[in-house]
């Protein structure tokens, strides 16, 4: 990565950026609607059952990622650790004994700079990432479905003020959403189709059975379509894009294997969660909604960086 000069004049500007950004009213609205849907998601998943667990912040084990990052890895204690860029692992294990959980997860990504004017990426941004045991991957959709619709007629009901200093009207979006799978996506829009199929979209709409290769080696493969994902994405309506991401989640030690070996990634890489599969784990199921995607589509801002405090834009070292 390119190093860049902290000098004084650089952190006299970034602090001013920082202090223009904080003062701006819609950055302050923005913020507003973020609260509410921390707290409406939180209502209704104690409701539904599932139980907050404390963010993980460093570990051996974290998500490897399908795409290219910097890593965000510490040598300590004579050893490596990572900070974390999804608690994938840490869910799956957790939720073994704990049936049903969530985390607000801070999730670390340090993607690369050209992701800067997308619209939707930080280096840093908060996951609702949910959980379940034995759960199929039809009951999550359902749960995320209810989750998103319960919150935002809150909003409505509750926040008005809020929608109307944005413009924004949202509509009552109706369950179940639509689906469609990634082939007849591709079909129909053509690869690398989620921007077309957003803009085209009135609801939030449902990706299913992801090709292996688009994906990391926890997602499960359909046990009699092999190279097909029993996973699931989300995108919002709009041209906003990608919401969240999920799956059915491997659980057999010598599929965890096998998938480990056919993304070309090594054991030794995942000897932690291996050793655990070894001792026998069951299948579970969740998904990661990133709360400032969520709040970035229910202002109807352009630019996720205005829905945030203390943005993270891909590049630029910032307060
Ligand atoms: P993933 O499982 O990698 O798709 O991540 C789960 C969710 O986190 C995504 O669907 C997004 O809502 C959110 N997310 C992932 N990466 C970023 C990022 N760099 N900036 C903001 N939100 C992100
Ligand atoms: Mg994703």
């Amino acid at each position: 990565m390119e190093t860049l000069n902290q000098n004084d004049d650089y952190v006299k500007s970034e602090i001013e950026r920082s202090m223009r950004h904080l003062a701006d009213p819609k950055v302050q609205h923005a913020i507003k609607v973020q609260s509410y849907i921390r707290s409406y998601v939180t209502d209704f998943l104690r409701e539904a059952g599932y139980t907050e667990i404390a963010p993980i912040i460093i570990s051996p084990l974290t998500d490897p990622l399908n795409h290219p990052v910097y890593d965000p890895k510490i040598h300590a204690y004579g050893g490596d650790m990572w900070i974390t860029q999804s608690m994938i692992f840490h869910k799956q294990i957790a939720v073994q004994e704990l049936k049903k959980i969530f985390i607000m997860s801070p999730n670390v990504r340090l993607e690369t700079e050209e992701k800067a004017g997308t619209g939707r990426h930080l280096y840093e941004f908060t996951q609702i990432d949910i959980e379940a045991l034995e759960k199929s991957r039809e009951e999550m959709m359902s749960l995320a479905e209810d989750m998103i619709i319960y919150t935002i007629s809150r909003i409505k009901k509750e926040h008005s003020e809020e929608l109307k200093y944005f413009h924004r009207t949202l509509p009552d979006y109706q369950k179940p959403f639509p689906v469609i799978t990634f082939r007849e996506a591709e079909e129909k829009y053509g690869k690398g189709f989620e921007t077309k199929l957003s803009k085209d979209s009135t609801s939030p709409v449902w990706v299913i059975d992801i090709p292996l290769k688009e994906r990391e080696f926890y997602d499960r493969e359909y046990p009699d379509r092999p190279g097909i994902l029993r996973d699931m994405d989300l995108i919002w309506p709009e041209g906003f894009e990608e919401a969240s991401s999920g799956g059915e989640r491997e659980y057999e030690l010598s599929q965890i294997l096998d998938r480990i070996h056919k993304k070309g990634q090594t054991e030794e890489q995942f000897k932690w969660f291996i050793e655990l599969a070894r001792e026998g784990i069951k299948l579970t199921t969740g998904f990661g909604i990133g709360i400032e995607r969520f709040t970035r589509f229910v202002c109807g801002v352009a630019k996720i960086e205005d829905v945030t405090t203390f943005p993270k834009v891909p590049g630029r070292i910032s307060l």
